[in-house]
């Protein structure tokens, strides 16, 4: 005999016949994928509900939904003869043909959910159309049976009781109570953010838990985000009726460090997507560092007939015809929502909505100050915003000008006093003092000059006199060659000397402190380990990331106070600068009241 494979399956040591499936059995197979854990048979029902044009749905769950999962709601019903052929496996009162699914508008359409349910678990369907006297009842163990006369109000009620008691290897894969419990509540509240126009309550173990009346789509996110985000957020409307986007993003400062906020549904269905996650991905590349997640709740509309949504058994994925549109939109549109915020900090041209307020506790921001404090006062300092007292020339994208209008009033970031272990920079404004991530706001200034001047096609370079050499290996070198226009564009000129050499002859004028070496080994590395979902613009912007990081000064680098001037004068004119690349504060300001208050001057 063969020896067993490596997963343990040992191939069959004589020939079966081959059989067809029976039906109990296939739906059994079927319910692998459908029916993965209670939060699954949650997401069908309450799919089912929504698809009958439900306008209130109750959840209720038993130790974990284990024990027990029903699901009530007040839609259109089903019709006593059908009951039976809702439980019959590929049966569905959605679509009829394969034009239908293409452009099927309903959230089901397999006509799976309730066949595979029934044959993992006991289902009991309660059922009265609205004209009806009375509903009627069908148990899933005999759905030929005639269906029986039930009390019920109009609407149906499913109820799935003692999940996998068949099938009792499934049933050790569950987890805890607690943690079923916790993942049907995800599934409720995914259901619940692309369908603010529906009441939802749920209850466990007969306490209730969520109870979500109908409110506008920016209320239910903020329900279902969390209240903190209530100030910390961007309001997204884009794109046109074809294709749109609309939903709230996060700040980055109110980022995690788990990705458990992030919800994207396309007409009305959670989906997770590459495309999609790395569209808002990368539109906060510029503000969040890679390991912080940030938190979003994104609905995209589109025609039905540009999205497949018949590619996964959960419909938990989706496949778009036009993937670089749709990536566009999320990119842009997030990209600018961010933006939105930041920029107002360059000046009144700005409107209103862009009056964000980030706040920040001042023991969190700075560590081991907070103690010596007097009575570690709960003080707030103020991220980010500038006071729009500065002059109105302000908005202008003039990076290279230091010089400060004389006789105007104090800029915003004020004039610095000096330089504080050799990273911050104090500075005095109007009302008080301002704090500098010096570091940190050069790169953020440095990236956005080199992408203003490669928008330009027309960064600057500096050609080294002695060009700098560097080994690397055989297909970084193949790299170098292919991608010469690249690397040409980024004001990096590279050439190759030996099939592992190659030899830098040029660096961008902006990044004149950098080392070249350095840099062309940090930029090659970001340029040959890119997957293939990138657009060309994302790349390039990862790609001056890493240069601005690279070129940007160092703490301790000491600069005089003219110096330090001509920086918060750049930082007062760049958009987005109040976050460096990788979504940290780059400066904060201590008002004069809050220095009064810890000295317990005026009280
Ligand atoms: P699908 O949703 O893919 O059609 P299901 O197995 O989930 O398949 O449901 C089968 C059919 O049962 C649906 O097409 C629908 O006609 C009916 N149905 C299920 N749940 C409900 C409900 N809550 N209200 C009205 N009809 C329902
Ligand atoms: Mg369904």
């Amino acid at each position: 005999m063969l020896e067993p494979n490596i997963a343990g399956a040992a191939p069959l040591d004589r020939r079966r016949p081959i059989r067809a499936l029976p039906d109990g059995l296939i739906s059994q197979i079927a319910a692998g994928e459908v029916v993965e854990r209670p939060a699954s048979v949650v997401k069908e029902l309450l799919e089912n509900a929504l698809d009958a044009g439900a306008t209130r749905i109750e959840l209720r769950l038993e130790e974990g939904g284990v024990r027990r999962i029903s699901v009530t709601d007040n839609g259109g019903g089903i019709a006593p003869g059908e009951l039976g052929l809702a439980l019959l496996r590929h049966a569905t009162s959605k679509i009829v043909s394969l034009d239908e699914l293409e452009e099927v508008a309903t959230l089901g359409f397999r006509g799976e959910a309730l066949a595979s349910i029934a044959s993992v678990a006991q289902v009991t369907i309660t059922s009265r159309l609205a004209g009806a006297e009375h509903a009627s009842q069908i148990e899933g163990d005999h759905p030929a049976a005639a269906p029986v006369a039930a009390a019920g109000a109009p609407g149906t009620v499913i109820e799935v009781r003692d999940l996998y008691a068949n099938i009792p290897a499934r049933r050790k894969f569950l987890k805890s109570t607690a943690t079923e419990t916790a993942h049907c509540l995800e599934a409720l509240r995914r259901v619940a953010l692309a369908h603010c126009e529906v009441s939802f309550t749920a209850y466990v173990d007969g306490r209730r838990v969520a109870n979500w009346p109908a409110v506008s789509w920016a209320q239910r996110a903020l329900a279902a985000l969390g209240e903190e985000f209530a100030d910390a957020h961007h309001v997204i409307d884009a794109g046109s009726a074809l294709l749109g986007l609309r939903g709230l993003v996060g700040l980055p400062t109110a980022s995690r460090t788990r990705a458990d906020r992030q919800f994207f549904h396309v007409n009305g269905r959670f989906v997770r997507d590459r495309v999609l996650a790395h569209a808002v991905r990368q539109a906060y590349a510029d503000v969040l560092h890679g390991d912080r997640q940030p938190v979003y709740a994104l609905a995209l509309t589109l025609d039905p007939r540009l999205v497949d949504v018949n590619v996964h058994p959960a419909k938990i994925e989706v496949r778009f015809r036009d993937q670089q549109a749709v990536h566009r939109l999320v990119h842009h549109a997030v990209r600018d929502a961010l933006r939105g915020a930041a920029g107002a900090a360059a000046g009144p041209a700005a409107g209103p909505g862009a009056a964000v307020r980030q706040r920040l506790d001042w023991p969190a921001a700075m560590p081991g100050w907070g103690a010596g404090m007097a009575g570690g006062t709960q003080s707030r300092l103020e991220l980010g915003q500038p006071q729009q007292s500065y002059g109105s020339g302000a908005a202008s994208a003039n990076f290279g000008s230091p010089a400060t209008e004389p006789g105007s009033a104090a800029p915003p970031l004020g004039y610095a006093l000096g330089l504080l272990n050799g990273a911050y920079i104090l500075a005095q404004a109007a009302d008080g003092l301002i704090v500098v991530d010096m570091h940190a706001a050069h790169e953020r200034i440095v990236y956005e000059r080199l992408k203003a001047q490669h928008d330009a096609q027309s960064v600057a370079v500096q050609p080294l006199l002695i060009p700098a050499t560097l080994r690397v290996d055989a297909v970084t070198v193949a790299g170098v060659e292919e991608q010469a226009e690249t690397l040409h564009a980024l004001g990096l000129d590279c050439s190759v000397l030996s099939p592992t050499s190659i030899a830098v002859r040029s660096v961008p004028a902006l990044l004149g402190a950098a080392d070249p070496v350095e840099l062309a080994r940090a930029v090659l590395a970001e340029l040959f380990t890119h997957g293939t979902t990138n657009t060309i613009e994302e790349q390039r912007n990862e790609l001056l990331a890493t240069m601005a990081c690279h070129g940007a000064v160092r703490a301790n680098r000491q600069l005089d106070l003219h110096e330090m001037n001509a920086l918060l004068r750049q930082m007062e004119r760049t958009p987005g600068a109040d976050q460096c690349n990788h979504g940290r504060p780059t400066w904060l300001r201590v008002t004069m009241a809050e220095l009064d208050q810890w000295f317990l001057r005026g009280q």
